[in-house]
């Protein structure tokens, strides 16, 4: 941490997950725990005496479904009547307490029941997170920025303050949890001298058990603030999320489970409670292994020999989850009709996806139709609202957050060739936003998929560059090498977020990656990568321009060597002699760059390879003259 500031936590206190996350000079994030977990189920299981937090508690949930608490976020601040929707979905008991605010009814082994409020099983959850914090930073936050849902009364942010309190925690600031992810991805954070124009922002958040949609407008400079989000309408659906995609899986299975039995497939299959949890999370575990994956199998044994296996497909998941995301575009829909008034025809500039149901690709692309632009991805969609409470706590700390947000890209961005170089697509010091293109195509005859690797720096080979994601394009229908054309274009928006596709020309093959190049860079690192740019610049430019002499030479070879077997029999024999003599030439360049690139004279190899070219000229005019003849239609 940077000394001279105190230390805020950001607290992401979720329905379902809840994370702790911190932000320096590195930028934000979250903070792991002894595991390398990062989400904390917000799951308490209240054993005599004590309280037992996170996956231990949700995985035994369905064992102690009276004493484990789950979803205690629904009844913060809210009376027992006011819940009463609520507590169909919740395995425990609810009763009035005091004033009618909702208590937890916890049974007693020695007989007999104790209440517990919905503040003290968040605080569990807070404590547990403190205790992640403690670990890694040293010393245990005594302050936090805590999130809450956009729609919180008085009474439900009151509880969350209480409840922060109870874990030992001064609750200096509670963020809309909409306002936070926009804060995650810097929007809205003043740029170097730049004040931020009046920007709306639009917040898909589809959770576990919840779905909100919130449009904001960002005006700067009001209330003493760099920066101030207005909630122009909130939306959404209070029992719609990943459970319910998880429960029409268990549906599927259960169906199917009770036809294989044998089973009336009318009566419910009733399944012991070990048979049931294992359902439920194979549920969830094909759901998400479907949002990157194309199939996905699950194999339950049912006892006696008998093994219920399964198939599920990206296909089948999309057509039965549907009408759920249909839903959520409906309130979408009518989020913009609510803000309408105040947007005033202005229009919306981002749309920031949050909830770790949004990674499913089916939500991406409705969102993505339905607003008319590509959703912001790049950071992890259950991260994003504890990062933006960790931005506004180092802003709250009196550090200076806005360091790294320039208004011009601080190193190139770049995309891996062929031979492990990069070829720089945006060059430092490009003002943002700033867009290019390069055009790529494949190595290998009938390749189908090419890797796009992205990097970031000054060097000139991937090696000395820092990596920040790579994606496939696929499907590309069979063509010779060189053919393909990929149109590779980068676009670094205001927010200083990179948006990378390729587009394949002639099939029409589309696919991306989205990633915030700036975040776990301090100033002294892009500092030290400049420097280093420098002090190798001579090396590398020769080993670069040597591996472009190897990809292209290779290219060449193939293309001439075929053409020469096809028609040396109509060559003269002087001629293809030439050929041949050339040919071996640049094959020794390519040898000897491949063994040592160092002792490799670019030059002389360029020589080869010019020497090669300019003899090759005859036989493209006898290639190009025989095809015509083969082929008189041209
Ligand atoms: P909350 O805000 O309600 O605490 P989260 O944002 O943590 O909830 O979302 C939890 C939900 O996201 C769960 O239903 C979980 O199964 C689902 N989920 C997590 N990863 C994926 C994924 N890769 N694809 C689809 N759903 C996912
Ligand atoms: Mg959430």
């Amino acid at each position: 941490m940077e000394s001279g500031s105190e230390l805020i936590v950001g607290i992401d206190l979720g329905t379902t997950n809840s994370l702790v996350a911190i932000s320096d000079a590195l930028g934000p994030r979250v903070i792991p725990d002894e595991h390398g977990r990062r989400l904390v189920p917000s799951v308490v299981r209240f054993d005599d005496g004590h309280a037992v937090v996170g996956n231990e508690a949700k995985s035994t949930s369905l064992d102690f479904p009276n004493t484990t608490v789950n979803s205690v976020k629904r009844l913060m601040g809210r009376s027992a009547e006011d819940a009463r929707d609520d507590l169909k979905f919740l395995s425990y008991r609810v009763a009035p307490g005091e004033r009618g605010t909702a208590r937890i009814v916890l049974p007693r082994k020695g007989g007999g029941e104790r209440l517990v409020s919905p503040e003290e099983v968040s605080a569990e959850i807070l404590r547990s997170l403190v205790r992640v914090a403690r670990r890694v930073l040293g010393r245990a936050p005594a302050k936090a920025v805590i999130t809450v849902p956009a729609y919180f009364d008085d009474a439900q942010r009151q509880a969350t303050r209480t409840a922060g309190r109870l874990a030992g925690l001064d609750v200096v600031r509670l963020v809309p949890e909409p306002t936070a992810a926009a804060l995650a991805y810097g929007i809205g954070l003043p740029r170097a001298g730049v004040k931020p124009g009046p920007r709306n922002v639009v917040v898909y958040d589809l959770g576990g058990g919840t779905f909100d949609v919130s449009v904001l407008r960002l005006t700067p400079d009001e209330g003493g603030e760099p920066f101030f989000f207005q909630v122009l309408s909130v939306g959404g659906d209070s029992h719609l999320g990943g459970d319910d995609i998880d429960h029409l899986l268990v549906d599927v299975m259960r169906r199917e489970i009770a036809a294989q039995l044998g089973l009336d497939a009318d009566r419910t299959l009733e399944l012991p409670p070990q048979a049931r949890r294992q359902l439920v999370s194979l549920a969830e575990s094909l759901k998400v292994r479907l949002s990157s994956e194309q199939a996905a199998a699950a194999h339950i044994d049912l006892g006696d020999d008998r093994v219920y296996e399964r198939t599920l497909t990206r296909e089948e998941l999309e057509r039965l989850i549907t009408p759920l995301v249909d839903r959520t575009i409906e309130c979408c829909r009518r989020a913009m009709a609510a803000a309408e008034r105040a947007l005033g025809g202005e229009p919306i500039s981002a749309v920031v996806l949050v909830g770790g149901v949004t990674r499913t690709p089916l939500v991406r692309r409705r969102v993505a139709e339905f607003f008319g632009m590509e959703p912001y991805t790049a950071l992890d969609p259950d991260e994003v609202v504890a990062l933006g409470a960790a931005v506004q706590a180092q802003i709250l700390s009196g550090s200076r957050r806005d360091a790294l947000l320039l208004d011009v890209i601080p190193l190139s961005l770049g995309i891996e060739t062929a031979g492990g170089a990069v070829a720089k697509v945006i060059i430092r010091n490009s003002t943002v936003p700033a867009r290019a293109t390069e055009m790529f195509s494949t190595q290998a005859d009938g390749q189908s998929s090419i890797r796009l690797t992205v990097y970031q720096g000054e060097r000139e080979m991937a090696e000395h560059c820092r990596k920040l994601g790579e994606f496939h394009l696929r499907d590309i229908p069979p063509m010779p090498a060189g053919v393909p054309q990929v149109e590779v274009a980068f676009l670094v928006d205001a927010n200083g977020v990179l948006n990378v596709s390729a587009h394949e020309r002639r099939s029409g093959k589309r696919a991306g990656l989205q990633v915030v190049p700036n975040h776990g860079l301090s100033p002294e690192e892009v500092e030290r990568i400049e420097r280093d740019s420098l002090t190798h610049a001579r090396e590398d430019m020769t080993r670069h321009r040597v591996v472009d002499l190897v990809a292209n030479s290779r290219l060449d070879l193939k293309w001439i060597g075929e053409r020469l077997e096809r028609h040396r029999g109509v060559l003269e024999p002087a001629y293809a002699a030439e050929l041949d003599a050339a040919i071996v030439a640049l094959r020794a360049q390519i040898e000897q760059a491949q063994h040592d690139w160092t002792s490799v004279n670019p030059e002389e190899f360029a020589r080869a390879k010019d020497a090669l070219d300019r003899a090759s000229v005859r036989l493209q005019e006898v290639s190009i003259s025989a095809s015509l003849r083969e082929n008189p239609a041209l």
